[in-house]
């Protein structure tokens, strides 16, 4: 059975058991048993908008947030904490004592050092599925241990990288497969190997993050014709192929139908260890994907949730027999961060109200590109950060860039925003702020975390600093102005 965190070779000090727990002390301390799961997930929403509210008043006070600075993200490690706690906990609840559980996070969804060392120190492994990602997860002190390699265009640098560190793997097709089997015959490594299948059990409401479909670009296809046959005897000619992987979509998939596809993997593996006569894969990836409910506070669905539909659905997974890694992503973060955006002006077109922000399509992409599938919710602060009463109003929530679709929120009823005010843009805590998008080049704006200063008020902590000027003319080609007025 695999065990994860035991290397040795680690230097970082946190301590993890094999467990995936950090044993250095922190925690939520929920790890009591399944009704305080309960009751933590279904307070945690509440809490998590009176911190907030603390937060943004705070940030005003503090000038984090100001007419000089009219953009700022913000992350509540409190709640981040919470849900890290919430999601273990749902797991130990199911699972045999001493199965080795690892949840690796989905560094896409936060691609922050400081969040993944704090998610690390929380005792949560990465995901990670490219060099980028792999650097970051590096540069936060992750030991190779905890790590998982994903990706469908793995190079074959990247492989031998992974390979040589003792990254577990998991390849996405035959011909990685083939590429990772000469690397395997040249030289020792200590990494897992899995391989991923796509269960085609169907997508859900949001086609472009829908994985497992019949004609999905990931993994190998396993209801496709000679696939399953093709799978098993890939295991049966190696040894050292002991894992398998599957993750089904993510934002907008029915918890069923992730079930479902975690339920064709695990019938995938008894097959390919009862065919091998011996357990040759010790470890099912069930990915990630847990959808976050961007309407409210509320936290459902929860991983209390999902562990138990899992379990009910997969017995076997749960036994002891399986390691488990698990590929959390957007609902550990979602709900954690905000983007904090002055309003600039505020004006009226043909009968609408339209507030003029500095939060748009650079911090909001898929709001703003596809509003149909990533509405978000906006709340209203006036100019000293405190929550906005009054009727509400039928408004816009513009933002900064230069074109007529850049809206965070259209037709919206809230408390009429007005010139200096501030509209927060909830749930942006995972794939919006972290995920800048460089249009006008606007800057991309600082990230603070936020928690408690002991004495009743908020403290905050750099995270990310604001794009400078000079970072984006450098990034711009700045330093190759004559580029294409001299020698070419
Ligand atoms: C994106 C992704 C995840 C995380 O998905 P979330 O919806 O953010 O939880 C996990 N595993 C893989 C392979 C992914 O591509």
């Amino acid at each position: 059975m695999a065990a994860y965190g035991t290397d040795t070779g680690d230097t970082d000090t946190t301590g993890d058991r094999p467990d995936g727990s950090a044993g250095g002390g922190r925690g939520g301390g929920t790890d009591g048993g399944t009704a305080e799961t309960v009751k933590l997930e279904a307070t945690q929403g509440a809490a998590g908008a009176v911190r907030r509210d603390e937060a943004v008043r705070a940030a005003v006070e503090q000038g984090l947030v100001s007419p000089s600075t009219p953009l700022v993200a913000l992350l509540d490690t409190t709640g981040i904490r919470a849900s890290v706690a919430a999601l273990r906990a749902a797991f130990d609840a199911v699972s045999a004592p001493g199965t080795p559980v690892l949840h690796a996070f989905a560094v896409k969804a936060t691609p922050l050092v400081p969040v993944l060392r704090l998610l690390h120190r929380e005792g949560v492994g990465m995901e990670v599925a490219s060099p980028g990602e792999l650097a970051l997860a590096r540069a936060a002190g992750v030991p190779p241990s905890r790590t998982v390699l994903d990706s469908p265009a793995k190079t074959p640098s990247e492989l031998r990288e992974a390979l040589a560190l003792g990254i577990a793997v998991n390849a996405d097709n035959p011909q990685e497969l083939a590429r990772i089997d000469a690397l395997v015959r040249s030289a020792s490594t200590r990494s897992p190997v899995g391989l991923r299948v796509n269960p085609q059990v169907g997508g859900g409401s949001i086609g472009a993050l829908s994985t497992a479909t019949a004609t999905s670009k990931f993994g190998v296809a396993l209801r496709d014709e000679g696939a399953r046959e093709w799978v098993v005897r890939a295991y049966l000619d190696r040894p050292w192929l002991t894992r398998l992987h599957t993750h089904s979509g993510s934002q907008g998939m029915p918890l069923e139908l992730m079930a479902r596809g975690v339920a064709a993997a695990y019938g995938l593996a008894e097959e390919v260890n009862e065919r091998a006569g011996r357990r040759q894969i010790d470890t099912l990836d069930i990915g990630g994907g847990l959808p976050v409910n961007f309407g409210s506070d509320a936290h459902a669905p929860t991983y209390e949730e999902y562990a138990r539909l899992l379990a009910s659905t997969v017995p076997g997974l749960f036994d002891g027999r399986y390691g488990l890694v698990t590929e959390f992503g957007r609902s550990l973060l979602a709900k954690h961060g905000i983007v904090l955006a002055r309003v600039e002006y505020a004006k009226s077109a043909g009968g609408r109200a339209i507030a003029v922000t500095h939060a748009g399509v650079q911090v909001a992409a898929r709001t703003v590109y596809a509003p149909e599938s990533w509405p978000l919710r906006v709340a209203a602060y006036d100019d000293k950060g405190r929550p906005k009463a009054g009727p509400d109003v039928v408004q816009d929530v513009a933002g900064p860039a230069c074109f007529a679709g850049d809206l965070l929120a259209e037709g919206r009823s809230m408390p009429l925003l007005e010139q200096g005010d501030y509209a927060a843009a909830l749930d942006t805590g995972a794939y919006y702020f972290a995920h800048h998008y460089g249009y006008n080049s606007l800057a991309r704006p600082a990230v603070h975390g936020f928690g408690p200063d002991g004495a009743g008020g908020v403290r905050f902590a750099v995270v990310r600093t604001a794009q400078t000027l000079d970072e984006i003319v450098a990034e711009s080609g700045g330093a190759h102005t004559e580029a294409l007025t001299g020698t070419i």
